[in-house]
């Protein structure tokens, strides 16, 4: 019996799962651990915000998890070496034929002075939650929805959240004295799409939301409700800021991180793979030349599942990853469109835009559903 440890049970660490239970091979045994007792898609955080979704409703149980294949336990990781693959929990001890690390990216919001104490943030469960708290008795003024550090999860979400929230606030009556600024160090919405770029901008524009590219904000003033950057401060009434992204401790503890970019893991592009034998990392944590994105986690499993499944066959790997994902963009109003990104199967990225619909709203739905039927009743 060889086992294959999953350390995260997020977008890549499910879909590496459900992937490798369907391998012929029968001496497989797949274990998989997160900290939660439930997963949560990215996108609900904007349902919390913005349409009074409760984030029970939005939780799904990994103890629906019915792959008979697939060992669930909800443990802390505390201790990775990957020269022995030998893994800590909180509970238990493991070592096993081959690691997968797919813990996700964690937030660092103490890496902006001030913005633990004066801002809001839409990317966690609870900070969505706050937010919609704060914005019940929010009677107008000036928003900032900042980005304050690349890379982030989901390079549309600001984006998004920015259209939501002009949403709402025409809907509260309180639009004509609220004026909403997204500001970000990046030069465009979405570099690798430059259509996917111009409408957004464009769809900013008509709602009468301020853009401001090339821009950091570094601190914020609590006292004075100012928003420091390079080229003047801003005032603000709320402050919705996107924190800065890092790996999880426990993997920089674990020298994963040595010879990738700003410290995140370092990988074989092609094959997911580490400098480690049998250590394989996806999704958010690694440092793989796309997006923080779940479409490329999901994508990275799927290429990963075939490098583990070879080399446990002891045949060659299959398939080179491709970066490829399709990412549904909400514009408000119903409407969603989206861009379907292929970093590297060619000689340049490509990534196509498709206009705002409500047919590609319920295919976002759709794709949703299809993904929890898939991962969680195979
Ligand atoms: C507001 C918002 C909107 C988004 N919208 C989209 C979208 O429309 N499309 C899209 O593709 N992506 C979207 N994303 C991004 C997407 O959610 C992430 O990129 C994706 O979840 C990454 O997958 P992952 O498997 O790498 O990590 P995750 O899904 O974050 O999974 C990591 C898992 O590891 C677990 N974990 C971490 N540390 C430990 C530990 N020490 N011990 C045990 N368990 C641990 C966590 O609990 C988590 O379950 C959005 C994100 C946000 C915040």
């Amino acid at each position: 019996m060889r086992t294959v440890l999953v350390l995260g049970a997020g977008f890549g660490g499910l879909e590496l799962a459900t992937r490798l239970s369907g391998s012929p091979a029968d001496e497989l045994r797949i274990v998989v651990i997160d900290r939660n007792h439930s997963f949560t898609f990215g996108f609900a955080k904007l349902d919390i915000l913005c349409r009074d979704v409760p984030p029970d409703a939005v939780r799904v149980p990994y103890a629906r998890l019915a792959h008979p294949r697939i060992e669930f336990r909800q443990e802390e990781v505390t201790e990775i070496d990957p020269r022995t693959r030998r893994v800590r929990t909180d509970r238990s001890a493991y070592e096993p034929d081959i690691l997968v690390v797919a813990l996700g990216a964690d937030y660092d919001p103490d890496a902006t002075p001030g913005f633990v104490e004066d801002g809001h943030e839409y990317y966690s469960i609870d900070g969505a939650r706050r937010l919609r708290d704060r914005l019940v008795g929010f009677d107008g003024g000036d928003v900032i929805v900042a980005v304050l550090g690349v890379p982030f999860k989901c390079p549309p979400a600001p984006y998004e959240g920015a259209m939501l929230l002009h949403e709402m606030f025409t809907r509260r009556g309180i639009g004509d004295r609220t004026r909403i600024q997204v500001v970000t160090p990046m030069a465009s919405p979405i570099p690798v799409s430059p259509d996917t770029s111009e409408a957004i901008v464009d769809a900013l524009t008509r709602r009468g939301i301020a853009y401001a590219p090339g821009r950091l904000v570094h601190a914020l003033d609590p006292r004075r409700h100012v928003a420091s950057t390079g080229t003047g401060d801003l005032p603000y009434d709320l402050f919705i800021g996107v924190p800065r992204h890092r790996v999880p401790a426990v993997v920089e503890a674990s020298g994963l991180t040595e010879g990738g970019t700003d410290g995140w893991v370092a990988v074989d592009p092609h094959t997911l793979g580490t400098p480690y034998p049998g250590v394989y990392a996806i999704g958010d944590c690694a440092d793989a030349p796309v997006p923080r994105a779940g479409v490329f986690a999901e994508d990275a499993a799927r290429t990963a599942a075939a490098a583990i499944e070879a080399e446990l066959r002891g045949a060659a790997t299959p398939e080179r990853y491709r970066g490829r994902g399709a990412c549904h963009i909400e514009f408000g109003d119903g409407l969603v469109g989206k861009v379907d990104a292929d970093f590297l199967s060619g000689p340049a990225p490509v990534a196509p835009f498709t206009p705002p619909s409500p047919e590609l709203a319920r295919e976002k739905a759709a794709a949703a559903e299809a993904r929890l039927r898939r991962w969680f009743t195979g």
